[in-house]
């Protein structure tokens, strides 16, 4: 059967309403790549799987829930959305409320958002709207113009959003036949956490697939729910995950005590070294907040707080790294440039 995209294949288990009218980009149905050269780099001994979420439609897993809320703006009668993003969710919410035929309004936190989401956005025909303000100023202001105006908010507080990013776990548990043992994933807003854990309960539930531990992993910059308070003014290479007041923080504390895992942090340069890693080891080049999870693994391994022999880990790698490309360019060293002649690339190669 061909593939019609997650509300096709899902649905059924997704609580959608009956007036839903599918809006599909095909996204979903991401790789769950063996990861082993990784796994042997923090010390071998199990197994370790990248689920490459920046292989959706618009090169990250916001499309999931996206698919899902836009179905329900659009069977609703909404003529305009409205969201603020870190960067992918803007692309995402544009990309599909076009396809849908509706407006798309963005607020983005003024300079802090990486370049391909920005362009992104502008590409899928959006309204985008800087705040002189950070990304939870820029979610109060969106939560206070939907609820007075007929604007459908599709930030992750969007119920349906949680709904369809549950896709995520149930295409797991399909590929591995069951739930890993650990699920590392990045935190910021915290909808991506709820929605896994809501649907490994779900999957187990119907299919006895077993529940994973999770960790959930914050920037150091950017980590309130470790900390236990907001962060006033977050800061973190991860833009993804630069978030002071996660709009699901009880939920993600729920999801890593429930599932008797924990929720930790990690520095930037953590990050960017296992963004780096990641992409030499395996071929896999990911967005910095989505090398987060995997950075989290690795710190737990080394500090001796986890045992991974016999595992089986899943990692969630939530965007593409061309989402991101300045950052990998302001650390290079420029390519050396050669006379185009076969001798001098002779003397440049095979010194
Ligand atoms: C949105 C996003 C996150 C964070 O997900 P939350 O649901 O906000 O916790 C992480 N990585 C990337 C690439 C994202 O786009």
């Amino acid at each position: 059967m061909p593939y019609r995209g997650l509300l096709d294949r899902y649905g059924s288990l997704l609580n959608l309403p009956a007036h839903t009218r599918p809006v599909t980009l095909l996204e979903g149905n991401t790789p769950l790549i063996p990861a082993e050269n990784l796994s042997r780099h923090l010390g071998g001994g199990f197994d370790l799987f990248v689920k490459f979420e920046g292989l959706n439609p618009t090169g990250s897993f916001k499309d999931r829930g996206m698919t899902a809320a836009v179905s329900e703006a659009l069977g609703r009668g909404a003529k305009t959305v409205i969201c603020a993003s870190t960067g992918n969710t803007a692309a995402s919410a544009a990309a599909y409320a076009s396809r849908a035929g509706l407006k798309s309004i963005v607020l983005i936190p003024q300079g802090k958002v990486a370049a391909g989401k920005l362009a992104g956005a502008i590409a899928y025909g959006a309204q985008v709207v800087q705040i002189d303000g950070s990304f939870d100023d820029a979610l109060t202001m969106v939560v206070q113009i939907s609820d007075k105006h007929p604007i459908c908010l599709v930030n992750s507080i969007n119920p349906y959003r949680i709904e369809g990013q549950k896709t995520a776990a149930f295409e797991i548990c399909d590929t591995l036949g069951r739930a890993p043992d650990w699920l590392c994933l990045p935190v910021g807003n915290a909808g991506n956490i709820t929605a896994y854990w809501a649907g490994f309960k779900q999957y187990d539930e119907l299919n006895a697939t077993g529940l994973p531990q999770i960790l959930g992993v914050q920037a150091a910059g950017a980590a309130p729910l470790v900390l236990g308070h907001p962060v006033e003014n977050p800061e973190t290479v991860a833009t993804a995950i630069r978030i002071g007041k996660p709009a699901r923080g009880e939920q993600a504390l729920e999801a890593a005590e429930q599932s008797k895992g924990r929720i930790i942090a990690v520095s930037d340069d953590e990050i960017l070294s296992m963004q780096a890693l990641l992409a030499r080891l395996e071929g896999i080049w990911v967005e910095p907040a989505s090398a987060a999870g995997l950075a989290g693994l690795a710190h737990e391994i080394a500090a001796g707080n986890f045992h991974p022999a016999g595992k089986r880990i899943t990692a969630i790698c939530t965007g593409h790294g061309l989402k991101d490309p300045d950052i990998i360019i302001k650390g290079m060293t420029k390519p050396q440039i050669v006379a185009p002649n076969l001798a001098a690339l002779e003397a440049v190669l095979l010194v």
